[in-house]
């Protein structure tokens, strides 16, 4: 065995010995939980992954901004929930309660067969491993699609969707920016879809992780594209940059673009994608949402909870459409709202922008 490989494997299995096992017992629940080695095989893979941001992409930001900051005070946040995140709340969610519940409906295992299982529907997919993860990446990715694109029209979801478009510095860390609830009601969603087509709850949590590391680094705040034919096929910075724009009162639709978390294709095909426009500053118009960057996260959780329950409960927080949210929390539809009047009462954008090679000048 090679160096590296048995310097992994003897890692992986030191840690599900001395670490994952003993708390399993501990808590009575090891039978009813993956294996320790799973489990540590994860941990291993996050580890390598938040090292990745950490010693690549974030010495990346600093040597080739789109924007360039003086400070980076509101990165920091950001940081703290991705550790959150990556550490503590998905393989929590995905071992302690994904796989107990598969396990309690009678499902899960290495033969993994969902309901719509694609090995059973197309059965030559089982024998190319490939194919069948590029199948089941495809599947899930446009599960996401659909998910983001009910997050910003449907008003109640978009309260809990605008914390994570609230940050004026987007940077390598904000990808896992997100109020729990809306993460929650994102992973049912798409772990069931999941566990439907016949991926097994263990590499649920291996699934979300490949995509995670595109996803820092489209979030990243580095000049980089794709070029011409790649950034089609793969989102890249520039690509979801533009998702995160805030909003142009000259051009009020433009900022409606770029749903798609890995494949544009998703975009291209529902007539959503928009390439090659200047990068814009990054936040939301809304002084509702904005304020987010004045608080720490457990303030952000609440206040975006008080959003949440002031749309929730009123017939315009189901109405499809863009929407604002008035200081007792109601959303107020866009189109009743005076963006340049908005615009001009705002914090002064910050940053020179570099953008990226290739970029259309600004409108203005
Ligand atoms: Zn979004
Ligand atoms: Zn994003």
């Amino acid at each position: 065995m090679h160096e590296p490989t048995l310097l992994w494997t003897t890692t992986a299995h030191w840690l599900a010995a001395c670490c994952f096992a003993p708390v399993l017992a501990h808590l009575h629940i090891a039978a009813t939980v993956d294996s320790p080695g799973e489990i540590a095989r994860y941990f291993m893979i996050t580890a390598v992954q938040v090292a990745i941001v950490a010693l690549l992409f974030r010495p990346m930001e600093s040597r080739w901004p789109v924007e360039r900051w003086t400070d980076r005070r509101h990165t920091a946040i950001d940081r703290s929930y991705t550790l959150i995140k990556l550490f503590g709340v998905l393989p929590l969610f995905t071992y302690l309660v994904l796989s107990p519940l598969t396990s309690l409906l009678g499902g899960g295992g290495d033969d993994a067969a969902g309901l719509f299982s694609l090995q059973g529907g197309i059965p030559w997919l089982a024998r190319h491993p490939v194919l069948l993860f590029i199948a089941y990446y495809a599947v899930y990715d446009f599960v996401y699609y659909v998910v983001h694109r009910l997050q910003h029209a449907i008003p109640w979801w978009w309260a809990l969707h605008s914390l994570h478009h609230s940050q004026r510095q987007l940077s390598c860390w904000s990808n896992d920016r997100d109020h729990y609830l809306d993460d929650l009601l994102e992973a049912l969603i798409v772990a069931a879809v999941s566990l439907l087509i016949g991926v097994a709850p263990t590499d649920y949590a291996l699934l979300v992780l490949s995509g995670e590391l595109l996803q820092n680094l489209d979030h990243a705040n580095i000049r980089l594209r794709f070029g011409p034919v790649l950034e089609k096929l793969l989102v890249d910075p520039r690509y979801h940059r533009l998702h995160h724009m805030r909003v142009d009162p000259e051009r009020p639709q433009l900022h409606a673009c770029n749903y798609a978390f890995i494949f544009p294709l998703w975009d291209i095909l529902f007539g959503t994608a928009l390439f090659g426009e200047a990068a814009r500053p990054t936040g939301v118009g809304d002084p509702m949402v904005d304020a987010d960057n004045r608080r720490g996260i457990v303030a952000q959780q609440l206040y975006t909870l008080r959003r949440f329950w002031g749309a929730v409960r009123c017939r315009a927080g189901w109405r499809p459409g863009d929407v604002a949210f008035s200081e007792d929390f109601v959303p107020v539809a866009v189109a009743d709202i005076d963006l340049r009047q908005l615009e001009a009462s705002q914090t002064p954008l910050p940053a020179s922008r570099a953008g990226y090679p290739g970029d259309r000048e600004p409108a203005h």
